[in-house]
């Protein structure tokens, strides 16, 4: 929408950008759900009945903690600017009263923190009220879950297996920003790979290794990307690791590896009623398979490869000019006769 004026928090991609997100989408797709086979594919919808959300617990426990800049009103993240702080000094923050707003530099004016629920509304249907409240997904995931048994009966698969999917999804941050590194529109690559209990350790490992060889093999540079595990847990997690890549404003998550456990499965067993488990032939018994997640934004993705990619040459005659030095597998252009 520039024409009238532009959304900070929305952007669009013109006839090169196009062809150089769809080729990461093309190396995912292709190296992960093509070329397995252990691996399928799955397209499922935006908008899920509400009990989705609630069974995998958003409706109750996906909120962001909110602060408010006592002088200029500025509304921000309390975990953003608490990690912000930590990083440039090295050190925890004491509490917020140590904390500057970035926007007009007062420090330690905040408000108490408040919840504030990420996910995006939508009215379905005739009435805006209660009845047709819906969200927009806020990660691809759920879809997956809510898909197990279709997939398992059409594809005749058998944990291990993981089902792989690309696609919108939508989330309320309440500050969006650093161009398209956190937008409330952006797209996901996810998979979810199922296998036995017990196992998902070493599912877990072997995930974070092929992931980070993945990115390693486009060439933009070893030393550029590291693991941050993490010590907090999300509700659904037994371990969860970050791949960040170096942006020019720092080390920043890419893509997160989480070890979600049985937990997905089992809540859309306990909210829909519908049997949700994988009946082993060989053990003769049924069981719910513990799962481990990758999840990467495209649009952080292709930030990371612009802002790498981004060189200034020093010309013989002492001008200067702008390079894009693309990883070849995703440069939109391969070869130009000029
Ligand atoms: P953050 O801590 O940056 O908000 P997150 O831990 O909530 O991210 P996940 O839920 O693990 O992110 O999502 C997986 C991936 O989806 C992220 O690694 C990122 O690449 C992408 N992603 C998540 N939120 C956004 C967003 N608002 N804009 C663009 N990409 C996003």
């Amino acid at each position: 929408g520039e024409i009238y004026g532009g959304s900070r928090s929305a952007w669009d991609y013109g006839p090169l950008g196009v062809e150089l997100k769809e080729n990461i989408r093309q190396q995912w797709w292709q190296r992960f759900v093509r070329s397995r086979a252990d691996m399928v594919g799955l397209d499922s919808s935006v908008i899920l009945p509400r009990a989705v959300w609630e069974a995998s617990g958003h409706v109750a426990t996906f909120t962001d903690p909110l602060v408010e800049c006592l002088s200029c009103h500025k509304r921000l993240r309390q975990d953003h600017l608490l990690e912000n702080f930590e990083a440039k000094k090295g050190r925890p923050a004491e509490g917020m009263e140590e904390i500057a707003c970035p926007n007009c530099g007062t420090r330690g004016e905040w408000t108490e923190p408040q919840n504030f629920s990420g996910l995006m509304k939508t009215y379905l249907g005739p009435v805006d009220n209660e009845e047709g409240l819906h969200f927009l997904r806020p990660e691809t995931a759920q879809g997956i879950f809510v898909n197990f048994n279709n997939v398992v009966t059409a594809s005749r698969k058998r944990p291990p297996f993981g089902i792989g999917q690309i696609g919108k999804s939508f989330r309320n941050e309440i500050t969006p920003g650093n161009f398209i590194f956190r937008t409330r529109e952006f797209e996901q690559m996810e998979m979810q790979f199922f296998c036995q209990p017990g196992t998902e350790m070493k599912w877990f490992e072997y995930w974070k290794k092929h992931r980070l060889a993945w990115h390693e093999a486009l060439g933009m540079g070893d030393d550029n990307y590291r693991f941050h595990d993490h010590e907090k847990l999300a509700h659904y997690a037994n371990a969860a690791t970050d791949i960040e890549f170096r942006m020019p404003f720092g080390f920043k998550e890419v893509e997160g590896i989480h070890s979600r456990t049985d937990f997905d499965l089992s809540q859309h067993e306990k909210f829909s009623g519908r049997q949700i488990k994988y009946f082993d032939p060989e053990r003769n018994e049924n069981y719910t398979p513990y799962d481990v997640e990758t999840s990467i934004g495209v649009d952080r993705m292709f930030l990371s490869v612009m802002c790498h990619s981004y060189t200034e040459e020093e010309l013989e005659n002492g001008s200067s000019r702008v390079v894009l030095k693309l990883p070849e597998p995703l440069a939109p252009v391969k070869c130009a006769v000029l």
